[in-house]
């Protein structure tokens, strides 16, 4: 069996259970213990704490737009609201979202059907079910380290095992193709995709896609493709990055996730999808129902609203981001010692900072900390992510603009002084 240091058990380690009577109360369910969070959600409550000692902090942490949704968006929320659209709906979604979603997929090559698709309260819950929905105890699921780390997480709880594959450093943190191949063992069920990626922005080419496609033809694997960042790219004339589920073949053993928390600015909307194939979707509809009935149909309306509405609020955002990108880029670029890869998609840059690491001997979590309590910078370990980001930080550009700036100059200030 692959073995892999994502395997590690998280931060809530499992009790023997001591004798019932010793007990101040009945024990949890051992698989809570394979659950891990998310690294981003600690750092900001450390961030909020000096804030609320006076002090100012850059917010570099969360992956969160910083934008507010489309008027139109926001509208079609309140009055599907006032019209009383808050009862319960289909478990699958609305059928017009659906439809819409279906057509917005046709844009990027994926020909699904609306029967395919499953609407969800965010895309989170999305990769949830389809964790659950793919995965026995004891299979492995290849997953991106660094990468994002609720794959992993969800991984565990359901008894299998993660294995981290490389991304290419070299090439703009593309998937590693030959390690991923290197890494398929006859336990290997399923291979995740997150392109483009948190959290180093990277994308993938179509040509990486029909090799991942064609082991998993051969070695008969599920995808999980999640492409919530697939319409934030920067140097794509297309405006969004190549799915794995428009190659010949491939959709019926792809689940692809999508929502609209990020290119659409509706973190808190909770709305996301997932398309699957015909033989799954039934069950994962029957998930759904046991999980959480529906998604509520007011959220779902603003949902359609942002799919058939105009798209200037995203490719105004995306133009933004990108703005802010090439700034990011040049300055980190400008710090000797550190490397930063241009991020192709999402809103985060990736620096590497072995240099400072070796230098300074801090590890990467103890760098990010003094760059909060000294710096006021908040922003991310990459060591949060896997075993495979200790030597990044994962800066979001994502927030109010003049943090990202502030920000920027405090984090190349620091390392310039650090390699002084
Ligand atoms: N996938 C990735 C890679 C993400 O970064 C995030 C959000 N941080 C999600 C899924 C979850 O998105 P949602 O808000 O739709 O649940």
């Amino acid at each position: 069996m692959a073995t892999t240091n994502l395997d590690r058990q998280p931060e809530v380690p499992p009790r023997a259970a001591a004798p019932a009577r010793e007990r101040a109360h009945p024990p949890a369910a051992s698989r809570l213990a394979g659950l891990s969070g998310e690294g981003a959600l600690d750092v900001l409550s450390r961030a909020r704490e000096l804030e609320a000692q006076g002090r100012r902090v850059a917010h570099l942490e969360i992956g969160e737009p910083q934008f507010a949704p489309a008027p139109h968006i926001v509208e079609a929320a309140q009055r599907a609201l006032a019209e009383g659209d808050a009862r319960y709906g289909p478990p699958s979604g609305l059928p017009a979202l659906r439809g819409a979603i279906v057509d917005a997929l046709a844009h990027r090559g994926v020909s699904a059907s609306a029967e395919n698709v499953l609407v969800t309260p965010g895309a989170k819950t999305a990769v949830f079910y389809s964790i659950l929905a793919t995965v026995n105890a004891g299979d492995e699921v290849l997953l991106p380290d660094p990468g994002f780390p609720i794959y992993a997480s969800m991984t565990r709880f359901v008894g299998g095992t993660p294995v981290g594959y490389a991304l290419d450093a070299t090439r703009a943190f593309a998937p590693d193709i030959d390690d991923i191949a290197s890494k398929i063992t006859a336990r290997t069920r399923v291979i995740c995709l997150n392109a483009p990626h948190n959290p180093t922005g990277g994308t993938v080419s179509q040509r990486d896609l029909e090799r991942i496609a064609e082991l998993a033809l051969e070695h008969d694997l599920l995808v999980v493709t999640d492409e919530i960042y697939g319409r934030i790219v920067f140097d794509d004339a297309r405006g969004f990055t190549p799915s794995i589920a428009s190659i010949p073949g491939l959709l019926d053993r792809t689940i692809l996730v999508d929502g609209f928390s990020k290119a659409y600015a509706m973190t808190g909307y909770r709305l996301g999808y997932a398309v699957l194939p015909s033989w799954l979707v039934e069950r994962a509809i029957v998930l759904a129902v046991n999980g959480h009935t529906c998604t509520p149909p007011f959220v779902q309306r603003a949902g359609i609203a942002a799919l058939t509405g105009p798209q200037s609020s995203v490719h105004a955002m995306v133009a933004e981001l990108k703005r802010r990108r090439d700034l990011i880029v040049a300055k980190l670029r400008g710090v000797p010692g550190l490397r930063c890869a241009a991020p192709a998609g999402a809103f985060y840059a990736f620096p590497d900072v072995s240099d400072a690491l070796r230098s300074s001997g801090l590890t990467i979590k103890q760098l990010a900390d003094r760059l909060l309590t000294e710096r006021g910078v908040a922003l991310l370990p990459g060591s949060g992510f896997g075993p495979g980001g200790a030597s990044g930080l994962r800066i979001s550009f994502a927030g109010v603009a003049a943090d990202v700036a502030t920000g920027i100059d405090a984090v190349a200030d620091f390392f310039t002084a650090l390699a002084a």
